[in-house]
Protein backbone atom coordinates (compact mmCIF):
# COMPACT_ATOMS: atom_id res chain seq x y z
CA UNK A 1 0.00 0.00 0.00
CA UNK A 2 1.26 3.51 -0.86
CA UNK A 3 1.73 5.72 2.21
CA UNK A 4 0.28 8.83 -0.54
CA UNK A 5 -1.39 8.79 -3.66
CA UNK A 6 -2.35 11.74 -5.69
CA UNK A 7 -3.99 11.45 -9.32
CA UNK A 8 -4.64 14.23 -11.50
CA UNK A 9 -4.60 16.95 -8.82
CA UNK A 10 -6.40 20.29 -9.74
CA UNK A 11 -6.73 23.50 -7.78
CA UNK A 12 -7.61 26.98 -8.34
CA UNK A 13 -8.49 29.78 -5.90
CA UNK A 14 -11.83 32.05 -6.88
CA UNK A 15 -10.34 34.98 -9.07
CA UNK A 16 -6.98 32.98 -9.98
CA UNK A 17 -5.56 31.18 -12.05
CA UNK A 18 -4.37 27.24 -11.33
CA UNK A 19 -2.55 26.74 -8.16
CA UNK A 20 -2.15 22.84 -8.97
CA UNK A 21 -2.53 21.75 -12.02
CA UNK A 22 -2.67 18.19 -12.85
CA UNK A 23 -0.98 16.43 -10.21
CA UNK A 24 -0.11 13.29 -10.20
CA UNK A 25 2.33 11.16 -7.21
CA UNK A 26 2.90 8.27 -5.92
CA UNK A 27 5.08 7.89 -2.70
CA UNK A 28 5.46 4.16 -1.50
CA UNK A 29 7.53 4.77 1.60
CA UNK A 30 8.60 7.81 3.95
CA UNK A 31 8.43 8.10 6.69
CA UNK A 32 9.73 11.64 6.43
CA UNK A 33 9.03 13.51 3.26
CA UNK A 34 9.23 16.83 2.37
CA UNK A 35 7.57 19.16 -0.42
CA UNK A 36 9.89 22.00 -1.33
CA UNK A 37 9.73 24.96 -4.38
CA UNK A 38 9.38 28.80 -4.42
CA UNK A 39 7.27 30.82 -3.12
CA UNK A 40 3.97 30.30 -4.54
CA UNK A 41 4.79 27.00 -5.73
CA UNK A 42 1.42 25.35 -4.05
CA UNK A 43 3.04 23.68 -1.43
CA UNK A 44 0.66 24.44 1.08
CA UNK A 45 -2.64 24.29 -0.82
CA UNK A 46 -1.39 20.87 -1.59
CA UNK A 47 -0.66 19.99 2.19
CA UNK A 48 -3.93 21.59 3.18
CA UNK A 49 -5.84 18.92 0.42
CA UNK A 50 -3.30 15.85 1.66
CA UNK A 51 -5.32 17.14 5.60
CA UNK A 52 -8.87 17.44 3.95
CA UNK A 53 -8.79 20.92 4.95
CA UNK A 54 -9.31 22.25 1.33
CA UNK A 55 -11.17 21.17 -1.86
CA UNK A 56 -9.93 20.00 -4.95
CA UNK A 57 -11.48 21.36 -8.36
CA UNK A 58 -10.78 17.58 -9.25
CA UNK A 59 -8.53 14.49 -8.67
CA UNK A 60 -8.00 12.14 -5.77
CA UNK A 61 -6.20 11.36 -2.58
CA UNK A 62 -4.95 8.63 -1.15
CA UNK A 63 -2.65 8.44 2.38
CA UNK A 64 -2.29 5.11 3.64
CA UNK A 65 -4.75 3.58 1.46
CA UNK A 66 -7.44 5.80 2.98
CA UNK A 67 -9.31 7.73 0.72
CA UNK A 68 -9.13 11.48 1.59
CA UNK A 69 -11.82 14.11 0.74
CA UNK A 70 -12.65 17.81 2.28
CA UNK A 71 -15.73 16.63 4.11
CA UNK A 72 -14.85 13.27 5.63
CA UNK A 73 -13.37 13.40 9.18
CA UNK A 74 -9.95 11.72 8.56
CA UNK A 75 -8.52 13.01 12.21
CA UNK A 76 -7.77 9.12 12.98
CA UNK A 77 -5.58 9.10 10.64
CA UNK A 78 -4.03 12.76 10.36
CA UNK A 79 -3.16 15.37 12.36
CA UNK A 80 -2.40 19.26 10.33
CA UNK A 81 0.01 21.51 11.76
CA UNK A 82 -0.36 24.69 10.63
CA UNK A 83 2.66 27.55 10.69
CA UNK A 84 3.67 28.35 14.22
CA UNK A 85 2.38 32.29 13.67
CA UNK A 86 -1.53 30.96 14.23
CA UNK A 87 -1.79 30.24 17.67
CA UNK A 88 -4.77 32.09 17.88
CA UNK A 89 -5.80 32.41 21.49
CA UNK A 90 -5.39 32.66 25.28
CA UNK A 91 -4.94 29.30 26.96
CA UNK A 92 -2.70 27.19 29.16
CA UNK A 93 -0.21 24.95 27.54
CA UNK A 94 -2.19 22.01 28.51
CA UNK A 95 -5.39 23.13 27.47
CA UNK A 96 -4.06 23.86 23.96
CA UNK A 97 -2.30 20.37 23.72
CA UNK A 98 -5.67 18.58 24.55
CA UNK A 99 -7.79 20.08 22.25
CA UNK A 100 -5.76 17.48 19.69
CA UNK A 101 -7.23 14.60 21.99
CA UNK A 102 -9.79 13.13 19.79
CA UNK A 103 -13.60 13.00 21.76
CA UNK A 104 -11.53 14.60 25.11
CA UNK A 105 -14.00 17.14 25.88
CA UNK A 106 -17.10 15.04 25.90
CA UNK A 107 -20.83 17.04 26.38
CA UNK A 108 -20.14 16.44 30.11
CA UNK A 109 -17.62 19.17 29.70
CA UNK A 110 -15.31 16.24 31.90
CA UNK A 111 -11.81 15.63 30.00
CA UNK A 112 -10.36 12.02 31.17
CA UNK A 113 -7.04 11.46 33.03
CA UNK A 114 -6.14 9.53 30.43
CA UNK A 115 -6.18 12.53 27.98
CA UNK A 116 -4.36 14.59 30.27
CA UNK A 117 -1.60 12.22 30.71
CA UNK A 118 -1.29 11.92 27.02
CA UNK A 119 -1.44 15.39 26.51
CA UNK A 120 1.55 15.97 29.03
CA UNK A 121 3.32 13.00 27.44
CA UNK A 122 3.02 14.55 23.94
CA UNK A 123 4.21 17.76 25.65
CA UNK A 124 7.22 15.80 27.02
CA UNK A 125 8.19 14.22 23.52
CA UNK A 126 8.40 17.64 22.29
CA UNK A 127 10.54 18.76 25.16
CA UNK A 128 8.12 21.25 26.50
CA UNK A 129 6.78 19.46 29.87
CA UNK A 130 7.41 22.26 31.88
CA UNK A 131 5.61 24.37 30.00
CA UNK A 132 2.21 22.93 30.99
CA UNK A 133 0.39 26.16 32.44
CA UNK A 134 2.10 28.85 30.50
CA UNK A 135 0.09 30.89 28.67
CA UNK A 136 0.14 29.58 24.83
CA UNK A 137 0.56 33.59 23.21
CA UNK A 138 3.32 34.22 25.68
CA UNK A 139 5.94 31.62 24.53
CA UNK A 140 8.81 32.19 22.32
CA UNK A 141 7.88 31.31 18.24
CA UNK A 142 10.18 28.18 18.64
CA UNK A 143 8.30 27.04 21.51
CA UNK A 144 5.07 27.68 20.31
CA UNK A 145 6.01 25.30 16.99
CA UNK A 146 7.08 22.58 19.22
CA UNK A 147 3.84 23.03 21.11
CA UNK A 148 1.53 22.70 17.81
CA UNK A 149 3.54 19.46 17.31
CA UNK A 150 2.29 18.52 20.43
CA UNK A 151 -0.98 19.32 19.65
CA UNK A 152 -0.61 16.96 16.75
CA UNK A 153 1.35 14.02 18.51
CA UNK A 154 -1.82 13.93 21.29
CA UNK A 155 -4.13 13.10 18.42
CA UNK A 156 -1.78 9.80 18.06
CA UNK A 157 -2.19 9.80 14.47
CA UNK A 158 0.34 7.72 12.12
CA UNK A 159 0.59 10.48 9.46
CA UNK A 160 1.41 14.02 10.37
CA UNK A 161 1.31 16.81 7.87
CA UNK A 162 3.27 19.56 8.53
CA UNK A 163 3.82 23.67 7.38
CA UNK A 164 6.66 25.09 7.39
CA UNK A 165 8.07 23.15 10.85
CA UNK A 166 11.14 25.89 11.57
CA UNK A 167 11.18 28.95 9.37
CA UNK A 168 10.43 31.12 11.65
CA UNK A 169 12.94 29.55 14.47
CA UNK A 170 16.26 29.82 15.30
CA UNK A 171 18.94 27.62 14.01
CA UNK A 172 19.07 25.48 17.43
CA UNK A 173 15.49 25.40 17.38
CA UNK A 174 15.58 24.29 13.75
CA UNK A 175 18.10 21.45 14.47
CA UNK A 176 15.59 20.14 17.84
CA UNK A 177 12.34 20.32 15.85
CA UNK A 178 13.59 18.92 12.83
CA UNK A 179 15.40 15.85 14.66
CA UNK A 180 12.28 15.26 16.41
CA UNK A 181 10.28 14.69 13.47
CA UNK A 182 13.19 12.82 12.35
CA UNK A 183 13.10 10.33 15.52
CA UNK A 184 8.80 10.08 15.18
CA UNK A 185 9.58 8.91 11.23
CA UNK A 186 12.09 6.54 12.10
CA UNK A 187 11.85 4.77 15.60
CA UNK A 188 8.07 5.96 16.72
CA UNK A 189 6.61 4.48 13.12
CA UNK A 190 4.96 8.00 12.09
CA UNK A 191 5.07 9.30 8.52
CA UNK A 192 5.47 13.10 8.26
CA UNK A 193 4.91 14.85 4.93
CA UNK A 194 6.20 18.72 5.86
CA UNK A 195 6.28 21.51 3.89
CA UNK A 196 10.44 22.72 3.73
CA UNK A 197 12.38 25.70 2.33
CA UNK A 198 15.61 24.90 3.35
CA UNK A 199 17.19 22.06 0.49
CA UNK A 200 19.88 21.23 2.66
CA UNK A 201 18.29 20.54 5.91
CA UNK A 202 15.63 18.69 3.61
CA UNK A 203 18.27 16.39 2.22
CA UNK A 204 19.57 15.61 5.93
CA UNK A 205 16.70 15.13 7.56
CA UNK A 206 13.75 14.07 5.30
CA UNK A 207 14.04 10.61 2.75
CA UNK A 208 11.82 11.96 -0.12
CA UNK A 209 11.66 15.49 -1.74
CA UNK A 210 8.91 16.14 -3.59
CA UNK A 211 9.43 19.65 -5.52
CA UNK A 212 6.59 21.98 -7.15
CA UNK A 213 6.82 24.75 -9.17
CA UNK A 214 4.08 26.50 -10.88
CA UNK A 215 1.67 24.24 -9.29
CA UNK A 216 3.33 21.24 -11.25
CA UNK A 217 6.11 18.64 -10.12
CA UNK A 218 9.43 19.14 -11.26
CA UNK A 219 10.72 15.90 -9.51
CA UNK A 220 10.59 13.96 -7.04
CA UNK A 221 12.65 10.90 -5.63
CA UNK A 222 14.98 9.76 -2.63
CA UNK A 223 16.24 12.82 -0.94
CA UNK A 224 19.54 12.29 -1.91
CA UNK A 225 19.40 11.67 -5.08
CA UNK A 226 16.60 14.21 -6.11
CA UNK A 227 18.28 17.09 -4.01
CA UNK A 228 20.70 17.93 -6.16
CA UNK A 229 22.56 20.75 -7.87
CA UNK A 230 20.61 20.66 -11.17
CA UNK A 231 17.25 20.00 -9.25
CA UNK A 232 17.72 22.89 -7.10
CA UNK A 233 19.05 25.61 -10.25
CA UNK A 234 16.07 24.26 -12.12
CA UNK A 235 13.38 24.39 -9.57
CA UNK A 236 14.24 27.91 -7.60
CA UNK A 237 16.09 29.29 -10.43
CA UNK A 238 19.18 30.86 -9.46
CA UNK A 239 22.76 28.98 -9.73
CA UNK A 240 24.02 27.37 -6.89
CA UNK A 241 27.41 25.23 -5.91
CA UNK A 242 28.44 22.42 -3.56
CA UNK A 243 30.47 22.73 -1.11
CA UNK A 244 31.39 20.13 0.91
CA UNK A 245 27.84 18.38 1.04
CA UNK A 246 26.05 22.21 1.21
CA UNK A 247 24.65 24.11 -1.86
CA UNK A 248 25.86 27.53 -1.51
CA UNK A 249 24.79 30.61 -4.03
CA UNK A 250 27.13 32.44 -5.78
P1 LIG B 1 3.47 28.05 -1.37
O1 LIG B 1 3.08 27.31 -0.12
O2 LIG B 1 4.27 27.22 -2.31
O3 LIG B 1 4.15 29.35 -1.09
P2 LIG B 1 0.63 28.47 -1.67
O4 LIG B 1 0.00 27.14 -1.82
O5 LIG B 1 0.55 29.12 -0.32
O6 LIG B 1 2.14 28.40 -2.18
O7 LIG B 1 0.00 29.49 -2.71
C1 LIG B 1 0.01 29.24 -4.09
C2 LIG B 1 -0.68 30.40 -4.78
O8 LIG B 1 -2.03 30.44 -4.38
C3 LIG B 1 -0.08 31.76 -4.44
O9 LIG B 1 -0.10 32.55 -5.61
C4 LIG B 1 -1.01 32.31 -3.40
O10 LIG B 1 -1.05 33.71 -3.45
C5 LIG B 1 -2.35 31.72 -3.82
N1 LIG B 1 -3.23 31.50 -2.65
C6 LIG B 1 -2.94 30.77 -1.55
N2 LIG B 1 -3.98 30.76 -0.70
C7 LIG B 1 -4.95 31.51 -1.28
C8 LIG B 1 -6.29 31.89 -0.89
N3 LIG B 1 -6.81 31.47 0.26
N4 LIG B 1 -6.99 32.67 -1.74
C9 LIG B 1 -6.48 33.08 -2.93
N5 LIG B 1 -5.23 32.75 -3.35
C10 LIG B 1 -4.47 31.98 -2.54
Amino acid sequence: MALLEVKDLTCSYPNRSRVLDRITLAIQEGPFISILGPNGAGKSTLLKILGGILRPDEGTVEIEGIRIQWNRDVSFLLSYVPQSLHIPMEMRVIDFVLLGRPHALHLSGRVRALDVEKAFYALEQVGCGRLWKENVIELSGGEQQKILIAKALAQETKVLLIDEPVTHLDLRNQIEVLTLLRTLAKEKDRRVIAVMHDVNQAREFTDYAVFLRGGKICAAGASQEVISKETVQTVFGIKVEERMGIFVSN
